[in-house]
């Protein structure tokens, strides 16, 4: 497919001028090394000396943010190949395998609540999610707030009687709750509903959120008329109390476009450490909501980052619109747009408006974009500010913009688990975070636990970095100690600065938590910075809750497994059958007889059996 092309210019003095000059000219993709070999960009282009060549002309000018990231390169490496799509393909099998440093990694602002209807389920609900997977669900959004996506859910509420309950509550409901006395439920936990009706209404409810209500309203005025000339007042009022209820929404939305098609509209805003995508929805002529995402330092150009945040996004989401509005025009959008139209199965138009409405749209979006982004850099910069302030309280070597904090679980020497939480610049580094389970201690015995679980993180050589700056450990002087001695064992003394946060003794009196650091007998004075101990009880919470949540895991997964292994028929063989099925106890307990029996070497009468004992509520389950 591809003829590798090395500029091994692993040289002292390395000339990304002398690189261009020896490299082919045709399609291909190109990978950039810092002095210690690690690929930090891989970038592909129609024509590589002419991309690599517009690096030289920008590392001649240090004022550009790109200049300084040019001067970090050590090596460049190109790969020619056949065609510009086999480049694209290749460019993105080599981001995600090297995940370099300087490429647009796109992260998702998860502020952003959709809403998600399980359209497995016969009668499905409307939840409130964060996360959207690609489970067979129907989302919608994602809204602008909490407080957007709820006001939408009570609006649905209010003119459609879809089903409230959790799944759980659904399956041993044995009487209507009030929301079917209100009016608001017709109540298929417990009355025969006719699934043609439930469906029509989901399909009215899908309407409505993918923002054609219009259309929607049509539907219900042409089914009033209907009913009102067959003299069934009766539905035709509630059909028109509906279509009053919805009209008053469609008042309070912002038409953006006349045609009332559907279109995504992207702009890009940047700032010197952090930059962001803004993505606008337009459903039926209708701006129904926006998401943004962010990204760091990077080598790549307006139009690179446009088409880079297409294929990321688009690569997983749930709906794809015919047409995509962008800020830039980009080189290989015919490209982008063949790899959208395999996706959807349908032409997908990427388009730079240069007049009319969609021009508007445009502007729309890149005001967003720069205002969102001036939110967020003020927020980091006080996130910043406060950190410099930590580091002046504490008297810390380096600026603590990684944390790291640990803490315990266990009830009585059961079951002991330990967790790690992050916080970069302040905030929860989320995919950071680490769960430990206790292997190598068998009695209950903290101090042990914390040494192991320290041995774990940093006994890896090279692989425990990256370091933190500062290390917590929930508690006090015993599990610094412990800390203390686990890192000069380890050769890593001098690292990084060490803490431990102790709860307050309220019968000694004690108003605050103490903070312990190395070096020093008596707990922290932080005089009025209450702010800053609140930021590291924060921290301290966090890895409390999170080993906390992972306890619990392991004792209900260890639960079930008891449970399962006292029911008579169940043995190793199809414990693990069960388990592997439906992946959790709890998911094997809200299983119906019918979706147990569907396993093979499982009869309808074991069925029953498990379905029986997982039941019995109350029933202690022993650990
Ligand atoms: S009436 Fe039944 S289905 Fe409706 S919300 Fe209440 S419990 Fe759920």
């Amino acid at each position: 497919m591809s003829t590798l092309n090395t500029n091994t210019s692993a040289e002292r003095n390395f000339s990304l001028r002398d690189a261009v000059s020896r490299v082919h000219s045709g399609p291909g993709v190109y990978l950039m090394r810092d002095a210690a070999g690690d690929v930090i960009y891989v970038g592909k282009a129609r024509n590589l000396k002419k991309r690599l060549a517009s690096y030289v002309k920008n590392s001649g000018r240090p004022d550009v943010k790109t200049g300084v990231l040019i001067k970090k390169i050590s090596d460049v490496e190109t790969i020619v190949t056949a065609s510009e799509k086999e480049a694209l393909i290749l460019e993105s099998n080599l981001i995600k395998r090297y995940k370099p440093r300087y490429n647009v990694d796109l992260k998702d602002d998860k502020r952003y609540p959709s809403l998600r209807l399980d359209i497995k389920h016969p009668y499905p609900r409307l939840a409130i999610v964060r996360k959207i997977r690609k489970d067979g669900a129907l989302y919608f959004g994602p809204y602008s707030s909490t407080g957007a996506v709820r006001q939408t859910l009570k609006i649905i509420n209010k003119t459609f009687m879809l089903r409230k309950c959790s799944d759980r509550e659904f399956k041993t409901r044995t009487r209507p709750c009030l929301n079917c006395q209100m009016k608001g439920c017709m109540a298929p936990c417990c009355r025969d509903i006719d699934k043609n009706t439930y469906d029509e209404m989901i399909k009215e409810v899908s309407l409505f959120l993918k923002g054609r209500t219009p259309d929607l309203i049509n539907n219900i005025k042409r089914d009033m008329l209907d009913a009102a000339e067959k003299q069934d007042f009766e539905k035709a009022a509630v059909l028109r109390d509906k279509m009053f209820a919805l009209e008053k929404t469609v008042e309070k939305q912002a038409a953006v476009s006349t045609d009332f098609m559907d279109r995504d509209v992207i702009a890009t805003a940047r700032g010197p450490e952090l930059s962001l995508v803004t993505l606008l929805f337009v459903r039926g002529g209708f701006l129904i909501g926006s998401r943004n995402f962010t990204f760091s330092e990077t080598m790549s150009n307006d139009s690179e980052i446009v088409g880079t945040f297409i294929r990321q996004y688009y690569e997983t989401a749930h709906y794809i619109p015919k047409e995509v509005l962008t800020p830039v025009t980009m080189e290989d959008a015919p490209l982008i747009e063949e790899w959208l139209r395999q996706i959807k199965g349908q032409k997908v138009r990427l388009h730079r408006p240069q007049r009319g409405e969609k021009v508007q749209l445009l502007k729309l979006a890149i005001q967003n974009a720069a205002k969102d982004l001036d939110e967020l850099t003020a927020a980091r910069l006080k996130n910043t500010e406060t950190l410099v302030r930590l580091q002046k309280r504490l008297r810390l070597s380096a600026l603590p913009d990684r944390i790291e904090c640990f803490d315990n679980s266990n009830i009585s020497g059961t079951l002991p688990v330990a967790s790690m939480v992050v916080f970069k610049n302040g905030q929860p580094d989320t995919a950071s975070y680490r769960r430990y389970k206790i292997k190598k201690v068998n009695h209950p015995d903290d101090y042990a636990y914390m040494d192991e679980v320290l041995r774990r993180r940093f006994g890896r050589g090279g692989a425990s970095k990256p370091y933190p700056d500062l290390l917590v450990l929930d508690g006090g002087k015993g599990q610094l100690g412990i800390a203390v001695s686990v890192i000069h064992d380890l050769k890593l003394q001098g690292r990084f600065d060490m803490l431990g946060i102790a709860k307050k003794d309220e019968k000694r009196g004690e108003t605050q938590d103490k903070v312990y650091k190395t070096g020093r007998a008596n707990p922290v004075n932080f005089g009025r910075d209450t702010d800053l101990l609140l930021l590291l009880q924060r921290i301290r919470d966090e890895a409390h809750r999170f080993a906390i949540a992972y306890h619990r895991k392991r004792r209900n997964k260890t639960a079930m497994q008891s449970a399962l292994d006292s029911i008579p028929g169940v043995g190793k063989k199809r414990k693990e059958q069960l388990l592997r099925h439906f992946k959790s106890i709890q998911k094997i307990r809200e299983a119906t007889v019918e979706e147990l029996n569907a396993l093979p070497g499982i009869h309808r009468g074991l069925a029953e059996v498990i379905k029986k004992r997982l039941s019995q509520p109350g029933k202690p389950v022993p650990i």
